[in-house]
């Protein structure tokens, strides 16, 4: 199975059975190559439907996780984004697809310094990758229209409910990291915060301050 255009069959087919519809996620999808974020002997495995071990012990996620927090996510070509969780900045780039721009966050300066690198050379000119602890969001840059966590944490940070704007989604795997984690997508009304629980899901968990290189 090396034919790429049978991979990228494949890898959508795989997409589409896990529920993931969205022609414009699905487009993203196929045009950004997962193989560009995974490195080393795990590279070959780029086109299957799981996590994939990362730099600095973090991982990759699940494709078909990145398509439903996408698509979840519901993001419009005007929105300016915030991921907390770069990692190997795959989903950052998905969402550079989709929206005007994206501001990713990781704890880990390696995990943004690859993931910066790998942005560059895939001419993805509209994301902006910071080393800073993503539990406190991005204040100079706030409100965003839409947030995603790539970490899961007990609850959501309330600075990230905060740096939301009216009308924003925030889509987050929430939980404690040894049990079942969900994902949820939050929406911020005039009101209040909506809640939406999605599926179980496993994630590395939100970690205070920054990593140790
Ligand atoms: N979205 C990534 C996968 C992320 S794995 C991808 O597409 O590859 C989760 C990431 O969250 C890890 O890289 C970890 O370092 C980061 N992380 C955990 N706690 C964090 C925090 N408080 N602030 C910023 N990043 C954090």
């Amino acid at each position: 199975m090396t034919d790429p255009a049978e991979r990228t069959m494949r890898f959508l087919y795989g997409l589409r059975s896990a529920g993931v519809t969205d022609a414009r996620v699905l487009t993203a999808m196929e045009r950004i190559d997962r193989g560009a974020f995974v490195r080393g002997i795990f590279a070959e495995r780029a086109y299957e439907d799981m996590p994939l071990p990362i730099a600095c012990g973090q991982t990759i996620s699940q494709p078909s996780v990145v398509g439903l927090m996408t698509q979840a996510l519901q993001v419009n070509s005007r929105d300016k984004v915030l991921e907390i969780g770069t990692g190997s900045g795959y989903q950052a780039a998905i969402l550079s697809q989709l929206a005007r721009r994206v501001y990713t966050v990781d704890r880990h300066r390696r995990l943004v310094r690859e993931a910066s690198e790998v942005f560059q050379a895939l001419s993805l000119a509209n994301i902006t990758a910071l080393t800073a602890d993503g539990s406190f969001g991005l204040p100079d840059q706030a409100p965003f229209d839409r947030i995603i966590v790539t970490a899961a944490a007990e609850d959501p940070p309330s600075p990230l409910l905060a740096q939301l704007r009216i009308g924003g989604i925030m889509v987050l795997p929430v939980g404690q990291s040894d049990t079942v984690q969900h994902l949820i997508k939050v929406t911020k009304t005039e009101t209040g915060l909506d809640y939406e629980e999605m599926r179980p899901v496993r994630f590395v968990p939100l970690l205070e301050g920054l990593g140790q290189e």
